[in-house]
């Protein structure tokens, strides 16, 4: 998320507070929880892995895995409710949240096209923990 902190930093009042009350509605970090679910899991993994595209938020070298966990409106979760388009300055917001989409999907590419295979979780999947800890434990698994 540090690539958009400029952008945070450039919010008007009311754009910023509508984004903190999202951020603060949640217990926990989305990546801090699923990180929780995969060591709870019994797996081990690498942070942020500096060298593959994208830094995924967790590695699994010897897997060849990765995980990355997505904030649904920084990177534009499709038809979801928390991604919703901010009604002022739609352009800005179109531009920089269709950069993010794009930049997600050509790392996916190319992560795959090394041989990893990739998972993808949203942040509004992360309800469901007994659900999501089936999931994360059928991809590492396979
Ligand atoms: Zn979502």
């Amino acid at each position: 998320m540090l690539e958009n902190r400029g952008v945070v930093d450039c919010l008007s009042p009311n754009e910023r507070s509508q984004i903190m009350a999202r951020v603060r509605s949640k217990n926990m970090r989305p990546e801090l929880l699923v990180r929780r679910v995969v060591f709870a899991l019994g797996y081990r993994y690498r942070l942020h892995a500096k060298e593959l595209p994208g830094h995924p938020d967790l590695a699994f070298r010897r897997r060849k895995k990765v995980i990355f966990v997505h904030g649904c409106f920084w990177h534009r979760h499709e038809n979801c409710p928390l991604a919703r388009m901010p009604k002022s300055r739609t352009d800005f917001w179109e531009a920089k949240l269709e950069g993010n989409r794009q930049r997600d999907e050509k790392n996916t590419k190319m992560l795959r096209r090394a041989g990893w295979k990739v998972l993808t979780i949203w942040e509004c999947e992360l309800k469901d923990t007994t659900r999501l800890e089936r999931r994360i434990g059928r991809f590492l698994d396979a």
